[in-house]
């Protein structure tokens, strides 16, 4: 049997890393009150009227579900008994009025002395849960300190303002991050009572300078760690350790502060919670604030005609062209749906004409600018002028430019705001009449976000969700109970991946020597990394424990993965433009590749892999560059697995090896393919976690899949299974890759792998292989639910496939999902 094999890794890891999806908690006035920047009477017409007149502007209907969220009442609670009057007074005078359940319930577990995690909704006003027992303590004990940890500076730089804004006597918070100046950070070390700072700094700074903070740990009574949701995969897994070593400063200077998390709504987030601090923590998850009633529609664009696919990914309409997205995800796909970018902005529009406050996420930047510049040319079209109330807002706009916006939005000077989701952690906006939402945000914890942002108490919104053309977004809007039935996702992180425990313990015994205590502390596979360690000579065991060697720290990202960051930099100006991560360098900045900067189009001259950095100048070619890589995998060892006749399910450990080996130059405008050149790149390797599935050549006949059809129908359910993970896991695809292969060497039969795309693993693989059964059953109805005949990105197509999509065959791959779920159990 002719062995085709197909991998797909996911070359573009590109999420900016810093642009999360989570509401701004640094609210004060979260209580009864005034909301933040609530928008005054909706301008209008009711949601369900505009969803009307929305739907029916096409010839098909476009919508296939219209959900109803009711109006929640708020339930507010007394203040605590415990919490001062002079505490109190100070939080009236900023506009509340009284907590909400949720906020006095989670505050009064932390000022008793238990690790609670609140985890409720959009503007919910998390913030008053962890500053009432925080600032309560600090009043009371002039000596106590609380350490505040956000994702982001700009994060923590808002909830500095915000306590600050109480005035508390003897408080004096302090931001302490990179940026803090030097002649500041002794006076913060020494003076400070609060200090915000993030976990980078936190690794970085605090903990190998722990001498300097030795009395500011002593007296630590809280830990606040904000926004925790953030902390999954690999990132949370080193920042898990981090806050083990942080605990274990405190122990030696005899402190065992609270720790009070905050995160957005998310799955069981006590076990989250506790993996994250290694703590037991109690959840509180009843949101008690108030919410207004939204309509949510989910929209799918209609497929074009086969015919206009190939001509043209995204044909001129008689309004407001969309040029194609310059990275055209499904460029050389020959059906392909009409854009949710250029759907998004008909929609904006249109919500805007009708004097509608709309706020659109999209997911890239680019993104962002090309939906409010159709936006506004379609409304210049109708009425000279009108464009200009709509504006795209990017991440990184200084914090008065961000206030210009609320400010404009809140007068109705502007109507439209077409946004990355870097909005969530930098404008305090809610109460909007519409939210537009384009494509999928990953999660339905995101989802719930942004959606959040819509409605406000008394008044009814609109959210509309437009479907990309990929399986994921396809599958949801026509399996609306994945969206409104089921819970949102749990965070997923792996403290015990060895690939971040054995640095991170380096790290702990050069702040002091590791005992067989600590290894406890930090869990599973720690005794086993230290004797790693031990060998590799970088710990030196003596009978009071086990000692760093080296003069030197060890070198340990928190953020890094797949190797060390590669740098991008113009080759006239020397001009630094960013840095792509070690594992996607070679797809996205091999030489000729076309790199997109902040919407400016480079060429890549050279990639020196050596010296870490890729020298680019500016020009903007009509092709897209498209890296194609081989792959091979092998089986180290299998940790588990299920025998199901026919059928076998396994989770192990794989080495996967892959080499960029050339690209493809294609014809922005028509996706056309002018070459195909060969690189000359190093193999790279890495060990990691996958989840396996194989099946017997004869369940395959029998399921009259032909022999020469075995390789297309493995692809194509790999892809879709890619695809659909993310509704298990806090994922996204390219977090994860993939190989199928009608006969592998190891497995000795047809056999389709899923792997985490990060040494060590993430969890992703993990999660997936504990449910399979979900997971599988989603990936096939996704499949046979798509109105495509031969295979489209909605379903069986990947915008990352190494091997071009091709072999793909729809029809089998669900003839292979078929005999996989007939046979597995669950
Ligand atoms: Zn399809
Ligand atoms: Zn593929």
């Amino acid at each position: 049997m002719q062995g085709v094999t197909s991998n797909d890794f996911s070359s573009a890891r590109h999420t900016p890393r810093h642009d999360l999806e989570s509401s701004p908690a640094a609210t004060v006035s979260a209580g009864p009150g005034p909301a933040p920047a609530d928008l005054g009477p909706g301008l209008g017409p009711s949601p369900t009227d505009l969803l009307r007149r929305l739907r029916a502007r096409g010839a098909a209907d476009p919508v296939t579900h219209v959900e109803r969220v009711p109006a929640r009442a708020g339930v507010p609670a007394p203040w605590p008994s415990w919490a001062p009057e002079e505490l109190r007074t100070a939080f009236t005078g900023r506009g509340v009025v009284a907590p909400w359940q949720h906020q006095a319930e989670a505050a009064t577990l932390a000022y008793e002395g238990q690790h609670v995690v609140v985890a409720t909704g959009t503007a919910s006003g998390k913030s008053l849960a962890y500053q009432l027992p925080a600032l309560a303590t600090l009043l009371a004990d002039p000596r106590a300190t609380v350490l505040y940890l956000a994702p982001t500076k700009a994060l923590a730089a808002d909830q500095l303002r915000a306590v600050a804004a109480l005035e508390l006597e003897g408080v004096r918070p302090a931001c302490y991050d990179g940026d803090t100046p030097r002649a500041e950070r002794e006076w913060i070390r020494r003076h400070s009572r609060f200090v915000l700072t993030n976990p980078d700094m936190l690794h970085h700074g605090i903990l190998p300078g722990h001498a300097q903070w030795s009395g500011f740990l002593r007296r630590l009574a809280y830990v606040v760690i904000d926004e925790c949701h953030t902390y999954r995969g690999v990132f949370g897994s080193h920042v898990a350790h981090v806050l083990r070593r942080l605990r274990r400063q405190c122990a030696r200077f005899g402190a065992t502060p609270v720790f009070v998390l905050a995160s957005a709504t998310s799955g069981d987030p006590a076990t989250a919670a506790g993996r994250l601090t290694g703590l037991p923590v109690t959840a509180v998850t009843e949101d008690a604030s108030p919410r207004g009633g939204v309509t949510f529609a989910l929209w799918e664009p209609p497929l074009l005609p086969p015919d206009s696919g190939s001509a043209s990914p995204v044909p001129p309409g008689p309004s407001s062209p969309v040029p194609p997205q310059t990275h055209g995800d499904h460029d050389d796909l020959r059906q392909v749906r009409r854009s949710a970018l250029r759907e998004t902005a008909d929609l904006l529009a249109d919500t805007v004409a009708e004097g509608v406050r709309t706020l659109a996420f999209v997911r890239s930047r680019k993104g962002a600018e090309v939906v409010a510049a159709n936006a506004r040319r379609a409304l210049d079209d109708a009425v000279p002028g009108l464009g200009d109330r709509v504006a795209a807002y990017r991440g990184g706009y200084l914090r008065e430019e961000r206030r210009e916006l609320e400010r404009a939005l809140l007068h109705g000077d502007l109507l439209g705001l077409a946004s990355t989701n870097a909005l969530e952690l930098g404008v305090d906006l809610v109460g909007l009449d519409a939210v537009l939402i384009c494509g999928y945000p990953g999660t339905r914890a995101s989802l719930w976000q942004q959606a959040g942002r819509a409605g406000r108490s008394g008044q009814e919104a609109l959210a509309v969700l437009v479907a990309r053309d990929d399986p994921l977004d396809t599958y949801l809007v026509h399996h609306p109970e994945a969206i409104f039935g089921a819970p949102v996702e749990a965070t997923v992180l792996d403290p015990a991946n060895p690939y971040v425990l054995a640095p991170q313990l380096a790290c702990a015994a050069v702040e002091a020597p590791l005992t067989p205590a600590d290894l406890a502390l930090f869990g599973d596979g720690a005794k086993e990394a230290v004797d790693e360690l031990v060998a590799a000579g970088a710990l030196r065991q003596r009978p009071t424990g086990w000692y760093w060697r080296h003069r030197e720290r060890p070198e340990v990202d928190l953020r890094g993965e797949g190797g060390a960051p590669v740098a991008v930099v113009e080759s006239s100006t020397g001009r630094l433009l960013g840095t792509v991560d070690g594992g996607s360098s070679h797809f996205l900045l091999h030489p000729g590749a076309v790199y997109l900067h902040q919407g400016v189009s480079y060429v890549v001259d050279q990639l020196d892999l050596a010296d870490g950095c890729a020298l680019v100048h500016a020009e903007e070619p009509d092709w897209s560059t498209h890296a194609r890589d081989v792959t091979e995998l092998s089986v180290v060892s299998v940790r588990s697995y299920v025998d199901a006749g026919p059928v076998g399910m396994f989770l192990g450990e794989v080495d996967v090896t892959s080499q960029v080996v050339s690209y493809q130059r294609r014809r922005i405008a028509t996706g056309e393919v002018i070459d195909t050149r060969p690189l000359d790149l190093p193999t790279r390797e890495l060990r990691t976690v996958a989840v396996w599935f194989t099946l017997s050549p004869q369940s395959l006949a029998l399921a009259g899949v032909q022999t020469a059809d075995v390789p297309g129908a493995l692809h194509a359910a790999e892809h879709a299974a890619i695809g659909l993970l993310p509704l298990m896991a806090t994922c996204d695809r390219w977090d994860i890759g993939g190989l199928s292969t009608a006969l592998h060497p190891d497995t000795e039969a047809p056999t389709v792998f899923v792997y985490d795309g990060h040494p060590g693993g993430a969890g992703f693989a993990e999660r997936a292989y504990g449910t399979a059964a979900a997971w599988l059953r989603a990936t096939r109805d996704a499949i046979a639910e798509c109105g495509c005949e031969t295979g489209c990105p909605s379903c069986v197509q990947s915008p990352k496939c190494g091997n071009g999509n091709n072999p793909l065959s729809k029809p089998d791959a669900i003839r292979v999902l078929d005999v996989v779920l007939t046979n597995l159990p669950g």
